[in-house]
């Protein structure tokens, strides 16, 4: 491995939030930083495109596949004061093409995210339209990253210290097991690849999933579908049947099987039905690392990791910023990135790889012991302002705000109460208010 030196030379791949906010903080702590970047701009997810992959699942290995997820009509589902960097709050801008709403469209997230790196002086450490092709352990224990401009076949090998993965993990969609999916006769798609309602006008659709995803898509879809059934497995038996508020969308429990055109769910209820969308989430990827099988991806859990961040094997030399789900993302990455930055300079200490790797295992067994399914093991919900706060105290980070905590508290709670209107309608503006007088302290 390395010898400790506190600067030193690391590439990052992926310049969505999460890879712009490590390589401010990579280069705050004096190192050197180049950010590898698919795309032909920076913002990553909030990069919205038009267009569908080939296949429409999203399981042809040999698709052209498109890195963003959104939809055309999304506006974000947490409350702009809560999205922001600390340091950086993601304030309304009155002007012009600007969307100054609490919950803006995903254009004003992306707007956000360029200023963030046009304040930072980040573009020029990008490398635009540059597909990291393998990140391997080479010589003396550094890091040989193959890159390909997108418009040329002239590959680069170059070689890192350190190399922080920060691609994403909304691109891979994982699909539901359906018995008799093969023989159904009408058609599918994963919500990766859902853009505008346009296509399901006058169809019976069927929508797999209870998440945030689901909840949207469904509600656009039924502006236009002759009929909308939503199959939520986690679902309570009393609220099955028809949607409040809607005379042509249903509330079903999980698909049992389908038959030709007919879909069947638990309990017996049957539909004719030209469409299945799946919303059910994704896989993580890393097509391009090669670790000789030190880390792996196991049923959606990639591992071992030590907090989510370093494999211990290959601490601190390679590591992942991004992975937690179920959160405040912008929070996580922040901090993730600062105890990455601070460990490569040597301002931080790790344990021992041993201790690591015992730290790793106790956790591996608290979720087997609470029956959590290993694809779950980035799932963070309740659990994420603790370990965000854990992060914080590993590198002198300042502590979550509780406005920021209690926000995102009242904006769950206010889905739930008003699930069809909780972005223009909300109880908090006091959390707003606090959240506004801490932001005067970061703008000039
Ligand atoms: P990404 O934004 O996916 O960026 C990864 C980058 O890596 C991309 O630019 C990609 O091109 C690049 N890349 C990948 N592989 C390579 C390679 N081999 N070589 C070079 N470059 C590569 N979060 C919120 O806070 N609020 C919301 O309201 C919200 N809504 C969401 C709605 C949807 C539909 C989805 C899918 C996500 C939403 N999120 C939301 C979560 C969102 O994903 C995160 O906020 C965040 O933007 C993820 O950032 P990231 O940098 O980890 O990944």
């Amino acid at each position: 491995m390395s010898t400790a030196t506190t600067r030193h030379h690391v590439a990052v791949i992926g310049a969505g939030a999460a890879g712009l906010v490590t390589a401010r903080e990579l280069r705050r702590e004096g190192h050197e930083v180049v950010v590898f970047e698919r795309g032909n701009q920076i913002g990553g997810t909030w990069v919205y495109n038009p267009d569908v992959e080939s296949d429409p699942l999203g399981m042809d290995p040999n698709r052209y596949v498109i890195h963003s997820s959104l939809y055309d009509s999304l506006r974000t589902n947490l409350p702009r004061e809560c999205m922001g960097f600390r340091d950086y709050p993601f304030i309304k801008r009155d002007e012009k093409g600007r969307d100054s709403r609490r919950f803006p469209s995903h254009r004003e997230v992306l707007m956000y995210l360029k200023d963030f790196a046009a304040n930072f002086g980040i573009g020029e450490l990008v490398r635009l339209e540059t597909e990291v092709v393998i990140v391997e352990l080479g010589e003396g224990g550094k890091w040989r990253v193959k890159s390909r401009p997108l418009k040329s076949n002239n590959e680069r090998v170059e070689i890192y210290d350190a190399v922080v993965i920060c691609n994403g993990h909304h691109v891979q969609p994982r699909i539901a097991h359906i018995p008799g999916i093969n023989a159904w006769r009408g058609q599918q798609m994963h919500s990766h690849n859902y853009r505008t309602p346009k296509p399901f006008r006058d169809q019976v659709v069927v929508i797999i999933g209870g998440a945030a995803s689901a909840f949207d898509i469904s509600r656009e879809i039924a502006t236009v579908a002759k009929q909308v059934h939503i199959a939520d497995r986690s679902i309570k038996e009393d609220k099955q049947g028809k949607v409040p508020g809607h005379d042509h969308m249903w509330l079903h429990s999980t698909i049992e099987s389908v038959h030709g055109s007919t879909v069947v769910f638990q309990h017996g209820k049957a539909v004719s039905a030209d469409f299945i969308v799946h919303c059910t989430g994704y896989k993580y990827d890393f097509p391009f690392l090669e670790t000789k099988g030190i880390v792996t991806v196991d049923d959606n859990r990639v591992g071992p990791l030590y907090r989510h961040v370093f494999p211990p094997e290959l601490a601190p030399w390679l590591s992942f910023v991004g992975l937690p789900w179920m959160v405040a993302p912008f929070s996580v990455f922040e901090r993730q990135s600062n105890w990455i930055a601070g460990t490569l300079s040597n301002r931080i200490a790790l344990p021992s790889k041993e201790k690591m790797m015992e730290d790793v295992q106790a956790f591996y067994s608290s979720l087997e012991a609470s029956g959590t399914p290993k694809r779950y093991t980035h799932k963070m919900a309740d659990l994420q302002w603790d370990y965000d706060n854990w992060v914080s105290d590993q590198c002198g980070f300042p502590a979550i705000e509780e406005w920021r905590v209690q926000m995102y508290d009242a904006t769950s709670k206010n889905r739930v109460l008003r699930a069809e209107s909780y972005r223009d309608v909300w109880d908090d503006d006091d959390l707003a208010d606090q959240a506004q007088k801490d932001f005067a302290n970061y703008l000039i």
